[in-house]
């Protein structure tokens, strides 16, 4: 059976990506297991123009993130399902220092669209004794549901396989591939970090960036409609409960340390409401290369395999960029920005 491209993976960059190639009218082939350990099924889906730690606007943000909504608005209507809520950020500061640091760079020009500082006061029944910004352009995408309505229109319009590609039973040339009954012009790797197993991008040097995702339940919550954030955040889920998080984390770690920074993220929740009940606590990896910045493209030798990885802590933002512009590159051939280009991770020779 002929299709256009086999995608193997359906975290957020293989089911935004699919989302564009379907768009493009191409016909697809998925392959992904419901690994409840993927980085897209733990995700909290928050979506923050900041750089937290210096108050910086995220890489690109004055195109990306007053898109975004629009982006998956259409993708709604696409899967006809919802998934997407824009939603306020409210950033209450802890000290004093805090809060000159947010009010300085507030003022500065590239922030201005973003961010807008207040002096101590309360904010949506809050104390903010310290002052607080409200941010702009936030939201949380539900990652899980998103996922789920994509594999629902690859089951239904296209062709969706409950199992992972196993590298060993690829043939491919350089302008095809073939995987199964499957015939394509080329096979995209959307693993997230999985890519570690891949033998074709085993160049690909992906870290891991662990962090806690709690799911609790709230007796009083002063404004469930808002983000509350200071070194971690609390956001609603549409069950009612709310989802808290998260930190960075070189190492897995063991079940004493899940339970220490589950303890951690809970205190600075309590500080703003009583929390009724800790529901789950879950540790995931996020994918994400030493400069930060996320891969794509084609194998320099084997043209017919691509990759997309490297979402880091902004997968649910960044894709919304990235993947049509991985769309157009593999159905247009057009130019990839020269920071996520696979080539700049030395290949070795055929
Ligand atoms: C704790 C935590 C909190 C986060 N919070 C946020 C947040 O609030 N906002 C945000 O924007 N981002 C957040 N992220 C980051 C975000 O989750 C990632 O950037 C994103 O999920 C990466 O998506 P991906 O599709 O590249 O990888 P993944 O989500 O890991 O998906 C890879 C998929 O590929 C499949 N797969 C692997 N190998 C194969 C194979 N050989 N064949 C077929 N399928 C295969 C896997 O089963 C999986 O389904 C968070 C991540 C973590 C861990």
């Amino acid at each position: 059976m002929e299709v256009d491209y086999i995608i193997a993976g359906s975290g957020i960059a293989g089911c935004t990506l699919a989302a564009e190639l379907h768009l493009r009218g191409c016909k697809l082939a998925m392959f992904s297991i419901q690994d409840k350990n993927s980085s897209s099924r733990i995700a909290a889906g928050l979506i923050n123009p900041i750089v937290p730690k210096r108050v910086i606007p995220a890489w690109n943000a004055e195109f990306i993130f007053p898109a975004i909504e629009n982006y998956y608005r259409q993708l709604e209507l696409l899967t006809k399902d919802t998934f997407y809520d824009s939603m306020p950020m409210i950033q209450i500061h802890g000290s004093e220092n805090e809060f000159h640091q947010w009010k300085i760079q507030s003022e500065k020009k590239d922030m201005q669209p973003f961010l807008r500082s207040f002096p101590p006061g309360r904010i949506h029944g809050i104390e903010a004794s310290f002052g607080y910004c409200e941010v702009n352009f936030c939201g949380r995408l539900d990652v899980l549901k998103f996922c789920e309505s994509m594999e629902n229109l690859m089951m239904q319009r296209h062709h969706f396989h409950h199992s992972l590609v196993d590298y060993n039973q690829i043939i491919f040339e350089s302008n095809f591939v073939k995987y199964g009954n499957l015939k394509a012009k080329g096979m995209v790797f959307c693993e997230g970090t999985s890519i570690e197993n891949n033998p074709f991008f085993s160049n690909i040097p992906v870290n891991k960036s662990w962090g806690d995702i709690l799911e609790i339940s709230v007796s009083q919550h002063p404004d469930p409609g808002i983000i509350f954030k200071q070194k971690h955040w609390c956001i609603s889920k549409t069950n009612g409960n709310f989802l808290c998080g998260s930190n960075f984390l070189l190492e897995e770690g063991n079940k004493e340390d899940v339970e220490l920074k589950s303890e951690e993220i809970l205190n600075s929740v309590t500080k703003w409401f009583p929390v009724k009940s800790l529901i789950s606590s879950v540790r995931g990896a996020r994918p994400v290369m030493p400069d930060r910045r996320p891969v794509m493209g084609r194998h320099p030798h084997f043209p017919a395999l691509m990759v997309y990885n490297g979402l880091g802590t902004r997968g649910c933002s960044l894709s919304t960029w990235l993947s049509p512009l991985l769309a157009d590159h593999i159905t247009l051939n057009s130019e990839l920005p020269e920071e996520v280009r696979v080539e700049r991770f030395p290949f070795h020779s055929k």
